[in-house]
């Protein structure tokens, strides 16, 4: 046996695939990682992480560093986009803390990216950039892994990490493209000259849109994401681009003026397409013999539950328990599957069902703003979510 050949490859650089890197060379396995791009870099913007994420990063010694780079809301606020008024309340804070045992956090993505790459670094894991994954072949005991730049390696289990438009997956059969959601995202960052006295998350919501609002980088920063409804772009691979405020606007039409005047402050608006696939329904979609899918990859989904990036983190924190235990890898593997299919399926169905509910109008807009007033922090709080994955959950 080949001592240098990494047990494990992980194809992808992005959070699911730092977090697959640090979680599985923490159970003891030789890792190492390829990506495609040039250098490892996150778009600028930022990704709310709920208690269930945060835990696991806890536990991974990344709490220290997390808090001093991330902001904590004390609540969410659901606000209509129109009128500007307040449809309901969830506080978070010492609340979310208390009840889910780990905090609720704002963070800047390219933040929680440099955590975990230097989480992997520390632990001397290689990094190959400029490394596109081009063939996986499963073999007996083994996969053989080529990549464009003709880097060949035969881990014991590749790990695809490879995000929306992933080429691990055909590994596994699954060839049908991602689909078009019909939804744009306008994302903008406004820099702040003091720390944001507003410490909470805004959703304003609309018919056919709504707008996201939180401090990120410790409260130096406000995050906007504004999600309109929208045409299919001609290559929505190649689908990130610099955008004008006059067609967000254009696309929100008449909103309040505490909307519009935060809108306006955003120097640079980006825009991208949001894809997505239907929710999985088996355990085959995310594993089968020597190849495990994770994050994107394997379930992209509709960002309105906030919960992309924290899937791929609870996804690599499961699979690495599933590693350190007993059995065949087909077993292990399938084990992973099993655990998560059923977790992820239920975030990407409430995350498609968040969306509507967000961007209702009519009957339905009424019944929503009677629920939030009546019920607040009943409807608008997610326990079975943010209680996240326990030890316990892992059955034997
Ligand atoms: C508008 C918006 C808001 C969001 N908000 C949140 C939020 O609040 N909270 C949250 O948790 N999530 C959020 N998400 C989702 C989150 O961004 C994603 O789910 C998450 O980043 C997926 O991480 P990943 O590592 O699986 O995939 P990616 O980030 O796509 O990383 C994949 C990596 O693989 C590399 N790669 C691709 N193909 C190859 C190849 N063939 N060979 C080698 N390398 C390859 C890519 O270059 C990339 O670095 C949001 C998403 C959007 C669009």
């Amino acid at each position: 046996m080949d001592m240098d050949a990494p047990e494990i490859l992980v194809a992808g650089g992005g959070i699911g695939g730092l977090a697959a890197a640090l979680a599985l060379s923490r159970q003891g396995a030789r890792v190492e990682l390829i990506e495609q791009a040039p250098a490892f870099a996150e778009v600028g913007a930022g990704i709310q992480i709920g208690p269930n994420v945060t835990r696991i990063l806890r536990e991974w010694g990344l709490e220290s560093e997390m808090r001093r780079v991330a902001s904590f809301p004390d609540g969410l606020r659901a606000r209509d986009a129109r009128s500007g008024r307040e449809l309901g309340h969830l506080p978070l804070g010492e609340r979310a803390e208390r009840l889910y045992g780990a905090p609720y956090a704002c963070i800047h993505r390219a933040d929680l990216h440099q955590l975990l790459l230097q989480a992997v670094q520390a632990r001397g894991v290689p990094l190959h950039l400029n490394q596109r994954l081009a063939e996986v072949q499963p073999s007996e005991g083994q996969v053989q892994v080529r990549t464009e730049q003709e880097l060949s390696r035969s881990p014991t289990l590749l790990v695809g990490a490879d995000g929306l438009w992933s080429r691990s997956r055909q590994a596994l059969g699954l060839n049908e493209p991602p689909r078009f959601s019909g939804h744009l995202a306008y994302r903008g960052l406004v820099p702040l000259a003091q720390p944001a006295a507003e410490r909470q998350v805004t959703v304003w919501m609309g018919p056919r849109l709504h707008i996201v609002q939180y401090p990120v980088q410790a409260g130096r920063a406000l995050n906007l994401v504004a999600i309109v409804h929208g045409e299919l772009p001609a290559n929505p691979q190649d689908w990130d681009h610099a955008a004008h405020a006059a067609h967000l606007f254009q696309a929100l039409g008449p909103i309040s003026r505490p909307l519009r005047q935060t809108l306006e402050a955003v120097p640079a608006w980006r825009l991208w397409a949001l894809n997505d696939r239907p929710p999985l329904t088996s355990a085959a979609q995310m594993g089968q013999g020597a190849v495990a899918l994770l994050g994107d990859a394997a379930h992209p989904m509709r960002p309105y539950l906030a919960q992309g990036a924290g899937m791929a983190i609870e996804d690599a924190w499961v699979l690495a328990r599933c590693w350190s235990e007993k059995g065949s890898l087909a077993e292990r593997v399938q084990r992973y599957a099993a655990l998560r299919w059923p977790r992820n399926a239920q975030v990407q169905a409430r995350a498609i069902r968040n969306g509507r509910i967000f961007h209702a109008h009519g009957p339905v807009s009424w019944g929503r703003n009677l629920a939030m007033g009546v019920l607040g922090a009943k409807v608008m709080d997610v326990p079975w979510l943010y209680k996240g994955l326990d030890s316990g959950s892992i059955p034997e």
